[in-house]
């Protein structure tokens, strides 16, 4: 499936293992196969102490708590919990602000209360956050007026920067991934434990969402969702033990020299777990099976994703049950599936009923978002909120007449008043692309578009429950 001449491999030669690193029989086996998006640093002078480094730095997550998001996600695979997965396509050191990361909390906290009340089940909460750094690219340079340099894979391997020198690929960045991670995760965790997480601040957030006169639509869900909360608060509901949610870290786990070394063996169990986050996926141009990132992913305890695109064959999927969740262990294995609007109706359902025929139970989460990239006519990569909306839709229905359960969202958010993706019903247009585009990687929904996507999804998800 991957092109490998379009890839820059660094795998180390077979058998090369970092001093200092964990051991554990096959972690190291993925080194002696093919590698797909990494980056050409593994001569550099940094590259050996960084690894050794990296390899004794503390956790960023524990294992107890990777433990429980297993338990968590089990639940939703057997239809009794729905995850909200979201953040940045790709985070950078200079965003990871305060304000940026305490109002995409914020966001998330908020489309959970409205998932919640309209799938009348937990929603498990997880950012793209704390670790999303690296990048996979569709071609190894980038050329612009005649200059061709290395392509941006994130800040963890090189800079935006359109530079020679910030192009670099520079194994240092990795210890500086992981301390932005460490400030982000620590950020995140004071949030989500000390107050700011209250059911009733957030719901008054949602307040100042419907209050605009674009969204009045959603007045009427809002309301019941006050009234559920006044209910609460009179059968003698306790909100401050609501003060507190758990909130989960994820990121692609594409740079297998940062989550080898930062790969550990949890002390009660004597087992390998990425500590560098609490879930981790594998994406859609990396889930070879005879390739590194599946073989290195098959041994870690994490729970994983998988992306799986529009090509994905029912035979790629049992294929991918068996490497990576060869015990059917319950909340093991999500299939993240990005088939695009135009492609959800038509490819998802042979890919449920055979999965289902297997007697497999994975958890089903929709990502609407990477197979709806497009060009706008000014130049800019977008994807239209109407689309994002079908391809939900579409997953829904796919899964209802399946008899399955659809278990979650996967969404590229920002909290921030951003202009990158087409609609929603304050609507962007293009011309605003020219002032409100920041990402560096692919386009996010706007805070405003994330809510109003949670509020389409509980308007759906009332309908099955
Ligand atoms: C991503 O999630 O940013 C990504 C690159 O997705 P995919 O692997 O589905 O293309
Ligand atoms: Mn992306």
């Amino acid at each position: 499936m991957t092109d490998l001449t379009l890839n820059a491999v660094s795998a180390p030669a077979a058998g090369i293992s970092v001093p200092g690193a964990a051991v554990y029989p096959g972690l190291d086996d993925w080194r002696d196969l093919p590698i797909a998006q990494q980056p050409t640093w593994s001569e550099h002078p940094s590259f050996g102490p960084t690894v050794k480094e990296l390899s004794s730095v503390p956790p960023l997550v524990f294992a107890g708590e990777v433990d429980v998001l297993r338990s968590r996600l089990a639940q939703a695979a057997q239809g009794k919990a729905f995850l909200l997965q979201g953040g940045d396509c790709a985070e950078t050191f200079e965003a990871a602000t305060a304000d940026k990361i305490s109002s995409r909390v914020k966001t998330i906290l908020q489309m959970a209360v409205v998932l919640t009340y309209g799938a009348q089940l937990p929603v498990i909460k997880m950012g793209r956050m704390a670790g999303q750094f690296a990048k996979p690219r569709s071609s190894n340079d980038e050329t612009r007026d005649g200059v061709t340099l290395p392509a941006y894979r994130g800040d963890i391997v090189n800079g935006f920067d359109f530079t020679a020198e910030s192009r670099q690929h520079n194994p240092e960045r990795m210890l500086k991934a992981y301390h932005t991670s460490a400030s982000t995760l620590n950020l995140i965790r004071a949030f989500t434990q000390g107050g700011f997480a209250d059911l009733r601040s957030v719901h008054e957030w949602n307040r100042g969402f419907t209050s605009n006169p674009a969204h009045s639509r959603y007045e009427r869900l809002a309301k019941e969702i006050d009234s559920a909360i006044k209910f609460m608060a009179s059968c003698g509901a306790d909100f401050e033990a609501l003060k507190t949610v758990e909130f989960f870290a994820s990121h692609e786990a594409l740079l297998l020299d940062y989550e080898r070394a930062l790969t550990r063996i949890d002390s009660r169990t004597g087992l390998p777990y990425d500590t560098s986050a609490h879930f981790l996926w594998i994406g859609e141009r990396t889930r070879d099976l005879d390739q590194a990132h599946v073989e290195f992913l098959s041994r870690v305890r994490n729970p994983i994703g998988v992306k799986l695109g529009p090509t994905t064959s029912a035979d790629d999927a049992l294929a991918l049950i068996e490497k990576l969740d060869p015990n059917r262990e319950p909340g093991r294995l999500t299939f993240i599936t990005r088939m695009g609007a135009n492609n959800i109706r038509e490819k998802l359902p042979n890919l449920v009923e055979k999965v289902t025929a297997s007697g497999a139970q994975v958890l089903w989460v929709t990502d609407p978002m990477h197979g709806n990239t497009v060009t706008s006519p000014n130049g800019y990569k977008t994807r239209r909120f109407d689309d994002v909306i079908d391809e939900v839709r579409g997953f829904f229905e796919v899964h209802q007449a399946q008899g399955t359960f659809p278990g979650g969202v996967h969404v590229e958010m920002t909290g921030d008043d951003v202009a990158e993706c087409l609609g929603g019903a304050d609507p962007i247009d293009q011309e605003a692309f020219l002032t409100g585009y920041e990402s560096v990687c692919d386009p996010r929904l706007n805070h405003k578009q994330s809510l109003e996507l949670a509020f389409l999804i509980s308007e759906e998800l009332r309908k099955s429950v």
